[in-house]
């Protein structure tokens, strides 16, 4: 391939993980912070607040809460809904082998972002910076390990 093919088949490969979600799936993320999630909380949430405490990390907010981390305070990422920090989930790697929220949510609105997915070496290293007393061996549990 020359590298003229590449220069034109880049631009179409970065719009295409820009595509909007159709409607039933779009997250409960505004578009501007669209780009860094892993799991999503999705519209059809249903408040029932189940999610918030099986989450490992605390990522997960009710609507208009704040969230926080390493001792600051954000602005709600969601006024009407429950929703997930991106910064701070790590699709459960590191403590269980299966997304908590999702194995909890009535709706199964907790999803994975299918465009934009994030390594198990990512999502470690950042159980590992949001728990630094805890040690993650060699056998961690992880969803990427299940068959
Ligand atoms: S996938 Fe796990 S870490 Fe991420 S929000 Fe859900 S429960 Fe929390
Ligand atoms: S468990 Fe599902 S429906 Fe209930 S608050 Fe969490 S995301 Fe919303």
């Amino acid at each position: 391939m020359l590298a003229s093919d590449c220069a034109d088949i880049l631009p179409i490969q970065i719009e295409a993980r820009r595509r909007p979600w159709p409607r039933r799936l779009r997250p409960a993320l505004g578009p501007e912070n669209s780009w860094n999630m892993s799991t999503l909380i999705t519209e059809e949430c249903i408040n029932c607040g189940a999610c918030e405490p099986e989450c490992p990390n605390t990522a997960i907010y009710e609507g208009g809460a704040p969230w926080e981390l390493d001792g600051a305070s954000n602005p709600a990422i969601k006024e009407d809904i429950y929703y997930i920090a991106p910064q701070k989930c790590t699709e459960c790697v590191g403590f269980f082998d299966q997304e908590q929220c999702a194995a909890v949510c009535p709706v199964d609105c907790c999803i994975p972002d299918p465009n934009i997915p994030e390594s198990e070496e990512v999502l470690l290293e950042r159980a590992r910076r949001m728990h630094p007393e805890q040690t993650f061996g060699a056998d961690f549990p992880s969803r990427f390990k299940k068959g």
